[in-house]
């Protein structure tokens, strides 16, 4: 991990100037470090290093760029498979409601996580409450999606209903060649006036290029009286963003901090560092803003991805972020400002991310709006098994 210790010198600097200012003298600037902010450290930006080459399509390299806020800066352009190369991807849906839970992923749900194995398929309709669930056949067993077909199917948003009532999965193998996302993110971290939410897009990327998506609309998923799991990693796929993450639970590849902070993850889609949960001993931060992030005096401002069963890695963002984009690598440089648009609530914060696909532009969601009917710029984005509101 790299030492950043802007803080030490902020601190000396302001012991050297204190008595200056006192008796009325001016005062010059000092060279490095932020008189004004002696407890919070400046934040260390982006740091392509940190990226593990396997993930990566393309060598990193720098730009210019436009972010939300309409800050003309220099972006770093991460183009990824999104398929994780430091762990295994999957299992997520058991054959039978009695298998046990090494042969199913995991779902969240009231702030929990819960094994999916077999008898939780099993119990669905009482779990839920619901007696319209039962996703396996009078034998026991399950009904999965088991074809590229049947994933395609299942992604759509009116999901065909030959696939209601299936546990929805889709496997890597079904991906093409060309799941390829590109993110352009800012080199060092602009702080938003007032905090962003986040858009249908990706929200960050960890550092084996496998995005951070918002949360998924598990309404719209139970609605259609399917399940659609995620692994043990907290990952699922769909034929459109491809492997991807909804919760963190420490399967990715991490940046250890010399002070027993949470380790480094990622980065979100503004630039600024994304940790896990618990530091070394095992303790979560107490003082997280409403986005998941708070400052001290090593890291500046910061996120810490949320509790497994929260469903959020990320709530919203603190600084103007950049672009995510799905598919082809895009030759267009970023503007994330030209989201901005009229489609946006009312009242709402500034346009969020640019949307999937590429071509189009989305305006922000409410993650808990999950049963948003699609729109035609929403169309093309198959996110499987995101339904009608993809995120
Ligand atoms: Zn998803
Ligand atoms: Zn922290």
């Amino acid at each position: 991990m790299h030492s950043f210790r802007p803080v030490l010198v902020a601190l000396l600097a302001l012991i050297a100037f204190a008595p200056l200012a006192g008796c009325g003298l001016p005062v010059e600037p000092p060279v490095t470090g932020r008189l004004a902010a002696a407890e919070v450290a400046q934040e260390p930006g982006v740091d392509p290093s940190l990226f593990l080459a396997d993930g990566l399509v393309q060598a990193i390299t720098e730009e210019p760029c436009t972010l939300s806020g309409g800050t003309e800066s220099t972006c770093y352009r991460i183009v990824v498979s999104s398929i994780p190369t430091d762990h295994d991807a999957g299992p997520w849906c058991p054959d039978t409601i009695t298998d046990s839970a090494e042969a199913g992923g995991i779902w969240l749900e009231g702030g929990e996580v819960h094994d999916v194995d077999g008898p939780f398929i099993a119990n669905l309709a009482t779990f839920y409450d619901d007696p319209a669930f039962k996703l396996h056949e009078d034998d026991g067993s399950i009904r999965v999606t088991r074809s590229a077909e049947a994933c395609a199917a299942a992604a759509r948003p009116d999901v065909d209903e030959a696939y209601r009532n299936h546990c929805v999965q889709c496997l890597l193998e079904y991906l093409g060649e060309d799941v390829v996302h590109t993110y352009i993110i800012p080199k060092q971290p602009v702080p938003l006036e007032r905090d962003s939410s986040l858009g249908r897009s990706a929200v960050g990327v960890a550092f084996n290029g496998v995005n951070f998506d918002p949360p998924a609309p598990t309404d719209a998923i139970l609605g259609a009286h399917t399940l659609a799991p995620f692994d043990d990693c907290g990952g699922h796929v769909n034929p459109v963003a491809g492997y991807h993450y909804h919760a963190h639970t420490g399967c990715t590849y991490e940046v250890s901090s010399e002070d027993g902070h949470a380790p480094l993850i990622g980065y979100a889609l503004d630039g600024y560092g994304l940790h896990a949960r618990l530091d070394e001993a095992g303790q979560a931060p107490t003082d997280l803003d409403a986005n998941g992030g708070h400052s001290d005096a090593t890291r500046g401002y910061h996120y810490h991805a949320g509790e497994a069963g929260s469903n959020a890695i990320l709530s919203g963002f603190h600084g103007e972020y950049g672009c995510a984009f799905d598919g082809a690598v895009p030759d267009e440089p970023c503007d994330a400002s030209a989201s901005s648009g009229p489609g946006g609530p009312p009242g709402g914060p500034p346009g969020g991310p640019p949307g999937r696909p590429t071509a189009t532009v989305s305006p922000p969601i409410d993650p808990t709006e999950t049963s948003e009917p699609p729109t035609a710029t929403e169309a093309p984005h198959l996110h499987l098994p995101h339904l009608s509101s993809e995120d």
